[in-house]
Order: structure tokens, then sequence, then C-alpha cells
């Protein structure tokens, strides 16, 4: 096992910065995801970490090595990808040890054991004759697992290694990949587009955009105190609710002005200390309550137009109009009785609003 170390690590590809001087450190024996929209850099960062790309400039260390200048094969670092990148004319066995038996570094039948425990570790000992032709995607999967297994890296890099996999398949794969890391505890970085995997893999989970790092701290924290509105936007389903305010007193409160609501704001230092008039407001779908008949409302309300209800079968969302913004409510009474062109009032939980900076979209709140 060891740490990882990325210090302000550059990679550009001609005019393209596909990596802006990332810092980043993996402790011993952690599990990091990174997650974010296509094209943001994650790959190139993972490839990095496993010398498939070279940095332009900054420094990789592994352990208190630093490896930046160092092919793959001396990194001691295992990579799974999301294609499994079998050899179709091997078989499952052949494929795992691929390489081994030329290394030279492996004592008679030794091989075949570790084989064996990495097969019985993964369930696929009665598939390790077959082709990967003959073997499903989640098989397949468990193969190009096992070829990581055997060679006992300190390091495991995963590139998306369930996304061809169906749902019901990637959650059993989850699973069984927390359960290995539970086993083993080797140090993993795994990269992600779905925010699920992320969220429920993850020790931590460092969300990325345009080459560099917007946030990397525990999945609830992210959710909880996302640092930017990139990451309030892009964790968390349906997403959070953003609208442009005003920060105005009124009465001896501070409140958030739109075209249509004022929403009442925690007095507070932070709020002293904002300085600034106009923000983006932040609030999650589930925060928002629509108000059903006969019900009894405690604090300010903002009237809904609804647009459009979509049932999840357990939950609700109440889509609709208040002035010139769009918002939703999540409801988890799916029987509510809300339909299309009904008028609402929602409440909103005033302890998780969150307001953004409007032009750096810092959380300011
Ligand atoms: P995805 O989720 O789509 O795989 P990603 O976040 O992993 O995306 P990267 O593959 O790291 O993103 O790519 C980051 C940027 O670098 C993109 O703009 C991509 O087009 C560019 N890029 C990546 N590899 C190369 C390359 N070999 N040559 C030129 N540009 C590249």
């Amino acid at each position: 096992m060891a740490s990882i170390a990325l210090e302000n690590v550059t990679k550009r590809f001609d005019d393209v910065t596909a990596v802006d001087g990332i810092d980043l450190s993996v402790t011993d024996g952690e599990f990091l995801v990174f997650v974010g929209p296509s094209g943001c850099g994650k790959s190139t960062t993972l490839r990095l970490i496993a010398g498939l790309e070279t940095a332009t400039s900054g420094s990789v260390a592994i352990g208190d090595t630093d490896v930046t200048d160092r092919d793959p094969s001396e990194r001691n670092v295992s990579m799974v990808f999301q294609n499994y990148a079998l050899f179709p004319h091997m078989t499952a066995r052949e494929n795992i040890t691929f390489g081994m038996t030329a290394s030279g570094s492996y004592a008679n039948g030794e091989i075949g054991r570790l084989v064996d425990d990495a097969a019985a570790t993964l369930d696929i000992e009665g598939l390790l004759d077959r082709k990967p032709a003959e073997l499903s995607g989640g098989e397949k999967q468990r193969v190009a697992m096992g070829r990581s297994l055997v060679r006992d890296p300190e390091v495991f890099l995963m590139d998306e290694p369930l996304s061809n996999l169906d749902a019901k398949l990637r959650v059993e794969m989850r699973r069984e990949l927390t359960a290995l890391h539970e086993e083993f505890g080797t140090t993993t970085v795994y990269v992600t587009h779905d925010q699920t995997e992320a969220m429920t893999l993850g020790d931590r989970v460092a969300v990325m955009n345009n080459g560099r790092i917007e946030q990397i701290d525990a999945p609830q924290r992210l959710y909880d105190y996302p640092a930017t509105q990139f990451v309030a936007e892009f964790i968390g389903s349906p997403a959070m609710n953003l609208l442009p305010v005003e920060i105005e007193e009124r009465g001896d409160h501070p409140h958030a002005v739109t075209d249509a609501a004022s929403i009442s704001l925690r007095d507070g230092p932070e709020l002293d200390a904002l300085g600034q008039s106009r923000a983006t407001l932040g609030i999650r779908p589930k925060y928002l309550s629509v108000v059903g008949d006969g019900d009894s409302v405690d604090g300010d309300t903002v009237d809904l137009e609804v647009d459009l209800v979509e049932s999840m079968g357990d939950t609700l969302v109440v889509h609709g109009r208040a002035g010139t913004d769009h918002l939703r409510a999540l409801s988890y009474d799916a029987h509510l009785p809300v339909e299309e062109g009904d008028r609402v009032s929602v409440t909103y939980e005033t302890d998780r609003i969150h307001l953004f900076d409007r032009d750096t979209g810092e959380a300011i709140y």
C-alpha cells in the first residue's frame, strides 16, 4: 500500500489544458473517487498517476518515491479499464497471468496459487478456462479485476470500470468493490462520471471541472457543504435549485429577494461579512415542501405555478414557476394531490439555504 501525491501537475495536449495545476494527496489505503463531466480531465489525471501520460509540469509521487519520470511498469500500480482490455484469444486464466511467467519474478506454482486465490475472491473459479467471448460483461469485469489483484499492486487505478454493465450488475459490482477494498485496503483511485458511484464508493470524492479540482471532501460533506455552485449543481438528484437574488434587509431580517419571492435568511456573521447585495441562492428540492390542504404553515412560503409533476414511484418531483424562476420541490408523499396548472405554496428550510458568489461561483454563506 502507498500514498499518492500530486504537486502542481499540469498536462497540456497542444492547446488543450486537460489538467490544470492539480495538487492532491491520497492517503495510504484510501479509496478516492474522481467525478466530473465529460472532458474535465479525470482520465488524464488517472493516467498521469499510472504513468501512461507524462506531466507537462509538476510532480507525481507514490509512497516516498518521486515517479514523475518513471515508466508505468516501474510504479507498482495496476489499472482496470472501462473496456476490460482482455485479449480475445486467451482464456480468462491466461489473461489474468499474462506477462507474469515472462517476468521471472514468481516461484514455481506461485502464479497458480495467486490465480486460485483471486478467482475464489471474485467467484470466477468456474470460468478460468473460458475466453472473453464466452463471458458476460460482469464476468469479464471480474477477470479484469483478477488480473489486477494477482499483481498485488501498491495502488489500484480504475477508469470507469463499471460503465459497460447494466444497472443491476453495477450495483452488485459496487458492493463487491467495497468489499474488496475492505479486505485488501489497497489505495485506490477511481474515475467515474456517475455521482451515485462516486458517493457510494469514495472515502473522499474529488469533483473536477475544467482540469481543476473544485472540491475534495467526504461524500456527505460535498452534498451538505458544496464549496462552489458547480459542485452544488453536480452533486445531488434532482439538482439543487439555483436562483439569482438580491440581498436586502426587510424588517429586522435579511431576505433574498427575487421578482416573485422574498426568502428569509438566517441572520449571522457570515451574512454581515458578505458585503454584497447580489448572489445566487441554492436550495435542494428536498428542502422545499409543498403545502397540502389543511397543513399548518410555520414560516414563510413561496408561491409556485406547477408546470410538471414527475412521479418516481416513491417520491414526486413538483416543477413550477415562481415569477421568472423555475423551482423543483421533492415530495416524499408520492400520492400528493398536485397536478400541472395548480398553484401551490412551498415552505423552505432556512437552514438549508446556500448563497454563491454570482461572479466566481464560490460559496459565501
Ligand atoms: P470522459 O468522462 O469523457 O472520459 P475525462 O474527464 O476523463 O472525460 P479526459 O479524457 O481526461 O477527460 O480529457 C480531458 C481533456 O483533454 C479533453 O478536452 C480531451 O479532449 C483532452 N484530451 C485527452 N486526451 C487527449 C489526447 N491524447 N490528445 C489530445 N487531447 C486529449
